[in-house]
């Protein structure tokens, strides 16, 4: 294989670039036990933002799939701003992840904060998620590039494009082959919404790179009436997939209920999901 070799800014940097759409012009398509990412169908995720119980997991996912959902999300550990705000059920919303996902067929991404998590994470999800705020915690990064779990890598919100691809960089440098990316805003001076979704960010990351380019919606903008234009918004750009949250019950939850759609709002998104698949030569995966 021809490596490619950079060098950007001041500081000269030379060696592989692992992630350039050179080293796979077809794209890359990761596997998430069956369900293609990358590929001509688009793959929905979508769950609370945080497990919080068995009722709310449980109805949730339900509701996901019911509604043609491929992947259910759910953090187990939330890395919140303020330390006294619920922190994730831990080990037991793992197990949690782990039986709905019986249940329900759902594979499940849920996000690792630390290293010494990576291991436990991956016994109960099928993709691990690198959030924003650690998208450049290097040993974090060489964790999960030294797991064969697929990861999905959410982009800094202060990060540029090019460190982005350099975070990415660390996981396929050790091995693991299968990075999902995945755009989520990052921070300007605006501030009628949560983040500025970086919708430049989807062309450019698939002209740039092979891997499936995925986008968030939810933390994008922090506003549940803001989700469905953005998500529609995005699968016209060119996404491979989308990560949104839903809650059975947004008033009740204990992280991020403002920007969660309620159970018909997502129904209804997903039928306008549909006819923009469509239009852009695509269809949204629909599980065997
Ligand atoms: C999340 O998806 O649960 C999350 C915390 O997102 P981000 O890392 O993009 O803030
Ligand atoms: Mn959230």
């Amino acid at each position: 294989m021809e490596m490619e070799t950079v060098a950007t800014h001041s500081e000269p940097r030379t060696g592989p670039r692992l992630t350039s759409r050179s080293m796979n012009p077809e794209g890359t398509v990761v596997n998430v036990g069956g369900v293609p990412i990358g590929g001509k169908e688009i793959v929905v995720m979508a769950g609370p933002c945080a497990v919080e119980s068995l009722e709310q997991l449980s109805v949730t996912a339900r509701i996901v799939r019911d509604h043609g959902g491929a992947v259910l999300r759910g953090g187990a550990f939330k890395p919140r701003t303020s330390p006294y705000s619920f922190q994730g059920l831990g080990e037991e919303g793992l197990k949690l992840l782990g039986q709905v996902k019986g249940e329900t067929g759902l594979p499940v991404v849920s996000e690792v904060m630390d290293t010494r998590e990576v291991e436990n994470v991956a016994k109960y999800a099928d993709i691990l998620q690198i959030g924003s705020r650690n998208m450049q915690n290097f040993p974090l990064l060489k964790e999960a590039g030294d797991s064969r779990v697929p990861v999905l890598l959410k982009r800094g919100m202060m990060a540029t494009i090019e460190e982005y691809l350099f975070a990415a960089e660390y996981i396929l440098s050790r091995g693991n082959p299968s990075v999902i990316l995945c755009e989520r805003g990052i921070r300007t001076f605006e501030s009628s919404t949560r983040f500025t979704l970086d919708l430049n960010a989807i062309p450019i990351l698939k002209h740039e790179t092979h891997l499936p380019v995925i986008v968030d919606p939810s933390h994008g903008t922090g506003h549940r009436w803001l989700v469905p234009s953005m998500a529609r918004a995005a699968l016209a750009a060119g996404a491979d997939g989308l990560l949104m949250e839903v809650h059975y019950c947004p008033e009740d939850a204990l992280c991020d209920g403002t920007q969660a759609l309620y159970p018909e709002d997502f129904g209804k998104l997903m039928e306008e999901l549909r006819k923009i698949a469509a239009a852009v030569g695509r269809s949204i995966y629909v599980p065997a």
